[in-house]
C-alpha cells in the first residue's frame, strides 16, 4: 500500500518527537494499522506511550488458534499481528466497547471488519466531535451510496453492515465529522443522507 510506512517521517515532518506521545489508540489489527507499531530495530516505535487495545481485538488475534481459523490467504496477519502484540504488551492497556479511553474519547464497538474492530468519537473540541471510524467504512464509491452491500474487506459480512448502517445513521444525526482511513482527499469529511443512504462529502 503506497501510504504504508510512512507516520514516522510525517511526525517528524510536522515536528512531533515520537518519544513525546503519550497515547496511541488502535482500531483493529490489520497489518496497515498495527504493524508500524514497530520500528525497523524492532522497538516500539513510541517508547514512552500507553498503547491502548480493544480487548475483543486483542484476544482474538492473540489467540493462537486464530492463524488455523482464518485461512491461508490471510494467515501472515494473523501472524503477523501476534508477533506485534507480543512486543506491546509491556505497555498496552486493554479495555472494552463504550469504555472512554481516555478523557473525551469514546470507543465504539464497530465489529464486523474484524471481530474487534472499533472506531472512536473524540468529544469536545469546536465542533461537534470526530469519529475515527477506522476501516468500518472504507470504501468511498460504495460505502456510503450502498451501506447494505457486503464488502470482501469485512471479515464477517453481515455484522459489517449492521455496523455501517449504525456508524453512518449516528454520523449524520449527530453532525460528527469522520477521519477514514482509506477515503480520498486525507479521509476527512462529513456524511449527508441521500435518500435512504448517504454520501461523502470531503472536507475538514
Ligand atoms: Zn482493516
Amino acid at each position: 500500500m503506497p501510504t504504508a510506512g510512512k507516520l514516522g517521517d510525517a511526525l517528524a515532518e510536522a515536528g512531533i518527537d515520537a518519544e513525546t506521545i503519550t497515547d496511541v489508540i488502535f482500531t483493529h489489527a490489520h497489518p496497515d494499522h498495527l504493524w508500524g507499531i514497530v520500528d525497523d530495530f524492532d522497538e516500539i516505535a513510541f517508547p514512552s506511550a500507553q498503547l491502548h487495545f480493544p480487548r475483543a481485538e486483542w484476544d482474538y488475534w492473540y489467540d493462537e488458534n486464530t492463524a488455523e481459523s482464518l485461512g491461508d490467504a490471510r494467515k501472515t496477519f494473523a501472524v503477523g499481528a501476534r508477533n506485534r502484540l507480543e512486543m506491546m504488551e509491556e505497555q498496552v492497556s486493554l479495555f472494552d466497547a463504550g469504555a472512554e479511553v481516555l478523557p473525551g474519547v469514546e470507543a465504539v464497538d464497530s465489529r464486523g471488519h474484524t471481530p474487534g474492530h472499533t472506531s472512536y468519537v473524540i468529544h469536545g473540541g469546536n465542533g461537534d466531535g470526530v469519529m475515527v471510524v477506522g476501516d468500518a467504512i472504507s470504501n468511498a464509491a460504495v460505502s456510503f451510496a450502498r451501506p447494505q452491500w457486503p464488502t470482501g474487506s469485512d471479515q464477517d459480512k453481515q455484522q459489517g453492515i449492521k455496523t455501517r448502517v449504525a456508524l453512518l445513521d449516528r454520523l449524520a444525526t449527530d453532525k460528527l465529522a469522520i477521519v477514514g482511513y482509506h477515503l480520498p482527499d486525507g479521509g476527512m469529511g462529513r456524511v449527508e443522507r441521500d435518500g435512504t443512504a448517504y454520501r461523502f462529502a470531503s472536507g475538514s
